[in-house]
């Protein structure tokens, strides 16, 4: 049957005809939605059977599920439109009445602690921010009864080790669940579901994609866990498109081959960076100095990743705005996980949401620098930092 132009325009050139061959690199499906010749095929595919949908699964979001679960060495993995949503997605999942109790880190990410204390405010939740590092805090966690147990595995900016084993034992007795954002040391250097978390979450965004082109966030766990994210994410909508699954996935190809790199380099410039009178403190749990160094050797045993933080000597908010601009070959950018070395300064960017008695409590002073070690020569990145500190800083 002809058609007239109108309708060529609309239908000619929708198969892919008569070929065989199995691309190496998988295609990116832009569809967002499919058709079939057969309605019981249709019938099936909206029973979740195949894709027709792709707010309900999509191809390249189902490969990127596939790759990331395999390295957490989980059952199942569902992914999210970014690490934001992931975190928000957890907490929905656990149906908290009014009255539940929350734990979370009071020295991690800041938009993390914002976000819980919406979400909690807004449920007549409980929530309490603990230090989870402290010698008291199992102790403390356990008192408490809560019902969802926030950790970060390296606490962003302070990069201090919480003992992921014994606090999931501590979780299990009191029936709380356990997520950890493991989005630092990436699952090249912690499994969280391994050491007992219940989930193990990731911003996508840093060092699994690797290269800053592609927001995103997964959380996996067993199938039994992920089949209600699942679920909501359906209803929720915070799906990740097909470009930024298949970004992330390329990403997701070298993620072992880079955090090898990655921590080594990291290593080096917190070593270089310790040597110099005009630097306070280096923080890096890959040094012996390092307060949770051995609970470090314990819980990343794939390495102890690629983020480095310092505090520059008498230094303040205006010398570290100063450091930022003196700095040549790292990036003052707010993010990590990228091949090149990015540097922020943490009380105004992390660490930005928190009010000024969090950032205090916290141990987030203002002459704290972060530092994400890329892949340029880790002298050269430790020349370009120690260059910038000696300009700014007044000896
Ligand atoms: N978790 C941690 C530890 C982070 O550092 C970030 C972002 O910086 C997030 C979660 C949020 O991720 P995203 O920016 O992909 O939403």
């Amino acid at each position: 049957m002809s058609h007239k132009q109108k309708t060529v325009a609309v239908h000619a050139g929708a198969r892919l005809g008569g070929s065989k061959a199995q691309p190496v690199v998988p295609p990116i499906h832009v569809s967002a939605v499919s058709w079939f010749d057969s309605s019981d095929e249709l019938d099936a595919a909206l029973d979740g059977k195949d894709y027709v949908y792709s707010r309900i699964a999509a191809p390249n979001t189902a490969l990127l599920e596939e790759a990331v679960a395999a390295l957490e060495g989980a059952e199942d993995c569902v992914a999210y439109a970014s690490g934001m949503a992931a975190l928000k997605a957890v907490f929905e999942a656990q149906e908290l009445k009014a009255g539940d109790v929350v734990v979370m880190p009071g020295d991690g990410y800041g938009v993390t602690r914002l976000l819980f204390k919406n979400l909690c405010a807004r449920a007549g939740v409980r929530l309490h921010a603990l230090k989870l590092t402290d010698a008291d805090a199992l102790e403390r966690l356990v008192a408490l009864r809560p019902k969802l147990v926030l950790a970060e595995s390296i606490t962003n900016p302070l990069l201090r080790v919480p003992d992921v084993r014994a606090l999931s034992g501590a979780c299990r007795e009191v029936g709380a669940a356990l997520a950890v954002d493991a989005t630092f040391p990436s699952p090249y250097g912690q499994k969280a579901c391994e050491l007992g978390a219940d989930y193990a979450l990731q911003s996508t965004t840093k060092w699994l994609n690797g290269h800053s082109d592609a927001l995103g966030g997964t959380v996996s766990g067993s199938r039994e866990r992920m089949a209600p994210l699942r679920s909501a994410r359906v209803l929720g909508g915070d799906v990740l498109g097909p470009f930024e699954a298949w970004l992330t996935l390329r990403g997701v190809r070298t993620l072992p081959v880079r955090m090898k790199a990655h921590c080594e380099h990291a290593a080096h410039v917190a070593r270089r960076l310790a040597e110099s009178p005009l630097v306070e403190r280096v923080h890096y749990p890959g040094l012996a100095s390092h307060p949770d160094h051995e609970v470090a050797k314990a819980v990343l045993a794939g390495g102890f990743g690629g983020m480095v933080a310092f505090e520059l000597k008498g230094a303040g908010r205006p010398e570290c705005f100063r450091f930022l601009e003196a700095v040549k070959l790292a990036r003052a950018a707010p993010s990590l996980g990228d091949v090149c070395t990015l540097v922020m300064h943490a009380a105004s960017a992390s660490a930005r949401r928190m009010t000024p008695e969090e950032r205090q409590e916290a141990g987030i002073g203002e002459s704290l620098i972060r530092v994400s070690v890329g892949l340029e020569d880790p002298d050269d990145v430790a020349d370009d930092l120690l260059s910038a500190v000696a300009e700014v800083v007044n000896q």
